[in-house]
């Protein structure tokens, strides 16, 4: 099952689960729409290409609940600064 992760692994903002300006790459890692672009649109962690994410139908939410678990990466931000440096 998908992981639906609450929070922007780069700069940790809160994602709404009916946000379709999100995106995620094969891993699960979940990024915010502006750090998606700023990533151009290549996960930093696996290399692997972001894509929207999809959205659970709230009947579904119901019986197979959003993660929880917010997933940070500080150095997310210096990391995409340092590589365009
Ligand atoms: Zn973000
Ligand atoms: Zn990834």
């Amino acid at each position: 099952m998908l992981e639906l992760r609450p929070n922007c692994e780069c700069c940790d903002r809160d994602l709404a689960l009916d946000d379709p300006n999100v995106f995620i790459c094969t891993m699960e890692c979940t990024w915010c729409g502006d750090c998606a672009r700023d990533l151009a649109d290549t996960c930093p962690n696996c290399g692997g290409g972001l894509t929207p994410r999809p959205i659970r139908p709230a009947s579904w939410l119901a019986r197979y609940p959003a993660s929880t678990t917010r997933v940070f990466a500080p150095d997310c931000r210096e990391r995409l600064t340092a590589s365009r440096a």
